[in-house]
């Protein structure tokens, strides 16, 4: 992976040292495993190291990461805009985690677009938009989580990372990885869950944790999707999967009960390209995944106003879910060549 710039690591840890007032850390919206997992392991580094931190969040959180150290004491900006801005305003630094990009955290972009203090950006997504005063952007690492500690360890402050800051980032990694499936294959990542690990985390209790936690409606839903809302096109290597709203109605739907749907079809044999479009109230939210060459972040870009990573992307789209879902099925003869070489089996 790539070194740190010895530099900037010592400029970081000279000006976290050398400030007296607030630290905010700031995950991107609609936050998912390693982004709580890296604001909150950070925020527990630092407060260790004796600075005061906040981290506040675009928005809300999964359910299934409430364990975490530090959760209860989060800011959610659209639940406390006014709160939220005074700390900011205030504060001394600013640290964003698990974004690259201004345009993925919501109403905050005009704020932070705005502050005028030091911006820290740690973060593995490729194609950095270079807000930050100081970035560090690491696209070969498995998460931003790893990140974290990586840094954190080169600033000297390993000596703050304990058992609930470890189990934030270990939470971070394994969910940012599909559970150790995919974006693994550096040695370093195994390396870096073994010395989480020596922190006492226990990886089977935080699996349990975020995975077996589900609602037995979530588990339906699941059920009713992969039979009902799932088309696969074996001449594309390609499936895709829709939730519309009136089916989240059906099974009571709750955020984050779709969360692991996108990558159910990869399992099928054959399949290395996967889309899931969610209807909400004010846009549909596209994911897509991939194994092998498919770059998913390029197709996003291209037509559904994201990106991400070339195995896991997303964006969104302002039309019909029916619409969506046909415009991707005429989208494929398109990319006919593409997916045939990229084919892994
Ligand atoms: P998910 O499908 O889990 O929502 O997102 C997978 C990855 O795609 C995220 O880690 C993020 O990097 C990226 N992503 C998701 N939604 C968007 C989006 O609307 N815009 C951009 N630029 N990236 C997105
Ligand atoms: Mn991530």
């Amino acid at each position: 992976m790539k070194p740190f710039n010895i530099e900037d690591i010592k400029r970081l840890r000279a000006e976290i040292e050398q400030l007296e007032g607030t630290i905010v850390i700031v995950p991107h919206i609609n936050p998912d495993g390693d982004a709580i997992g890296s604001v909150l392991g950070l925020a527990s580094i630092l407060k260790n190291a004796g600075k005061q931190v906040t981290v506040i969040s675009p928005n809300h959180f999964p359910e299934f990461l409430k364990w975490m150290k530090g959760s209860d004491e989060l800011l959610v900006y659209v639940n406390a805009r006014e709160k939220a801005a005074k700390i900011l305003n205030e504060a001394s630094m600013l640290i964003c985690l698990d974004f690259n990009h201004l345009s993925r955290i919501g109403e905050l972009k005009e704020l932070i677009e705005n502050w005028s203090g030091k911006k820290v950006m740690i973060d593995h997504h490729p194609y950095p938009q270079g807000f930050a005063d100081l970035e560090f952007s690491h696209p070969d690492y498995s998460s931003t989580a790893e990140l974290v500690f990586h840094v954190t360890k080169a600033m000297g402050y390993e000596q703050y990372i304990d058992l609930d800051g470890a189990e934030c980032l270990f939470c971070g990694i394994m969910t940012d990885t599909g559970s150790f499936d995919y974006n693994v294959s550096d040695p370093q990542t195994f390396n870096t869950v073994s010395e989480l690990l020596a922190f006492g985390v226990n990886p089977e209790d935080i699996h349990g944790r975020v995975f077996d936690n589900y609602s037995v409606d979530r588990m339906r839903l699941m059920g009713y999707c992969l039979s009902e809302c799932m088309e696969v096109f074996p001449e594309y290597h390609a499936a895709v999967m829709y939730l519309s709203k009136e089916t989240k109605a059906k099974f009571h739907y709750q955020k984050g009960d779709n969360e692991g749907f996108v990558n159910m079809p990869l399992s099928i044999k054959g399949i290395h390209f996967s889309a899931f479009f969610t209807e909400n109230d004010d846009q549909i939210k596209a994911s897509f995944r991939s194994k092998g060459e498919f770059a998913v972040n390029e197709f996003a870009t291209a037509h559904f106003g994201g990106g991400g990573h070339r195995n896991a992307a997303g964006g969104e789209v302002f039309d019909t879910l029916e619409a969506t879902v046909e415009r991707f099925r005429k989208l494929l003869p398109e990319y006919a060549e593409e997916l045939k070489r990229t084919k892994q089996d």
